[in-house]
């Protein structure tokens, strides 16, 4: 099809919605290995995730088989207010890059929570409320996935629990007001509320929380409440499950244009939008249909997929989560403070893992922020909108293949994930703005204090 006939913005219908997610795992050539109980390191069955996850959701998470689980239709009325979500071509970025490349991207920021998270959420949320749950506890960093659940819960009626990282909640009193204005309760994590936030704080009182003290918190409030399930935001199979709604929806504005990407772009903190978005094209490599490019880009101070080590760890610093093989950097790894918060994670999906092991994912990139900041400056300045700094790297990445094009002719599609807005980083673009801000890159020394962590 001729470019001039495709649009700025290709929009799917409400009837065109997705009726059904799809599930990678039954189409993977070799599952991933299966998380462990960490007291007996023997393979979690579903008894022993009852107590902490929501029936449907166990089954999910163990689902190897069923590629299509459809999208309950309560979750799917949700997701009209504010989907299908807008597959835009990047014309203007082309044309400033002076790429033959046809770019485009799947734009995730234009909910109230400002991202992906939202989509994992109300289908979290829907099947503690059709089980009879009281509510759900939680953990956040930055605030994506606390704000996604709070708005979530507050559709249900579900109580909603968010154990806020400490410093987190100090520096963003906005995120804590929304989550709060949609009816959550928000705990500044160590708390004295539970029993490992108080034994947190007697040994350090000063200290300014983490991600890992949070989830501990949030599991304890869980399993110790009547009525209560622990909910995750990335990460699980579950919720690659539910983020397989942004490549379907992708794929199928881009077929209406006779369009298919030659190159798949996402950044990955967990990796569960570039899980979600690449989906139903890794159907096809997997089905040999077809051989898009997929590259994962992460931060370079928090090199999970690119330096870590593809062992079994915990997925919580606490300790007190399953066991799952993964590409990580050790539970007890600290990234340095970078902006962009929902990719400080030390462990990446089990699935991403296990394709890119086995080179289904073809590669991944770290990338310094401040060349992703200049990306998302670039970007926001051609395209008119403000990324968040997470979905910046894949901007980074994909100018760094559009310029490619550039070079050797190529008039190669790329599709990225736009997974949020940039309004609640202010603070980080301020720094950026002022010439304050720095590259940070781990040493091999760092890196191995993280893997001596490493259970045997
Ligand atoms: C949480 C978040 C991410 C990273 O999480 P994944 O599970 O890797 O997708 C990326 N972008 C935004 C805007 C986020 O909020």
């Amino acid at each position: 099809m001729s470019d001039k006939n495709i649009p700025y913005k290709i929009h799917l219908t409400e009837d065109e919605l997705p009726k059904a997610w799809y599930n990678v795992r039954a189409d993977m050539k070799t599952d991933h290995r299966p998380i462990l109980n960490p007291g007996t390191l023997k393979p979690m069955n579903p008894e022993d995730l009852a107590p902490v996850f929501c029936d449907e959701l166990v089954k999910q998470e163990l689902n190897d088989k069923d590629r299509f689980i459809e999208i309950p239709a309560p979750v799917r009325d949700f997701y009209k207010m504010y989907r299908p979500s807008p597959l835009v071509r990047a014309y203007f970025l082309e044309k400033e890059l002076g790429t033959p490349a046809k770019i485009y991207y799947k734009y995730e920021g234009g909910n109230t929570s400002g991202s992906h998270k939202l989509n994992s959420a109300i289908a979290q949320a829907y099947y503690a409320h059709a089980q009879g749950l009281k509510g759900v506890t939680t953990e956040t960093g930055a605030g994506q996935w606390g704000t996604a659940l709070s708005m979530a819960c507050g559709y249900f009626g579900l109580d909603c629990r968010v154990y806020m990282v400490k410093v987190s909640a100090e520096q963003k009193p906005y995120r804590k007001a929304v989550m709060e204005t949609y009816g959550a309760t928000v705990t500044p994590s160590p708390s004295n509320t539970t029993q490992i936030g108080q034994k947190i704080l007697a040994d350090d009182p000063n200290t300014t929380g983490s991600l890992g003290c949070a989830i501990s918190e949030a599991v304890e409030a869980a399993v110790t409440s009547e009525g209560y399930r622990y909910v995750l935001g990335s990460v699980l199979n579950q919720v690659l499950i539910h983020q397989s709604i942004i490549g379907l929806e992708a794929k199928a504005a881009m077929e209406k244009y006779s369009q298919y990407p030659d190159i798949i772009i996402g950044c990955a903190g967990g990796g569960s939008n570039l899980g979600g978005l690449m989906a139903p094209f890794m159907a096809d490599r997997l089905t040999g249909k077809a051989s898009p490019y997929f590259i994962a880009v992460e931060p370079a101070s928090c090199p999970s997929l690119t330096r870590g080590k593809f062992a079994y760890d915990f997925c919580d610093t606490g300790k007190v989560t399953p066991l799952a093989k993964m590409y990580t950097l050790g539970s007890s790894f600290i990234p340095a403070s970078n902006h962009a918060g929902g990719l400080r994670y030390h462990g990446m999906s089990p699935i991403l893992s296990q394709l890119y092991h086995d080179g289904y994912l073809d590669e991944a990139r770290a990338v310094g922020q401040m060349s992703v900041f200049e990306a998302a400056k670039l970007f926001a300045r051609v395209e008119g909108l403000l990324p968040a700094p997470e979905s910046a790297h894949a901007i980074r990445a994909t100018i760094d293949e559009a310029i490619k094009c550039r070079e050797t002719g190529e008039a190669k599609t790329i599709l990225f994930g736009l997974t949020g807005t940039g309004y609640f980083d202010m603070s980080a673009y301020m720094q950026f703005n002022s010439g304050a801000m720095e590259d940070y890159i781990p040493t091999d020394a760092d890196l191995q204090r993280g893997f001596a962590g490493l259970p045997d």
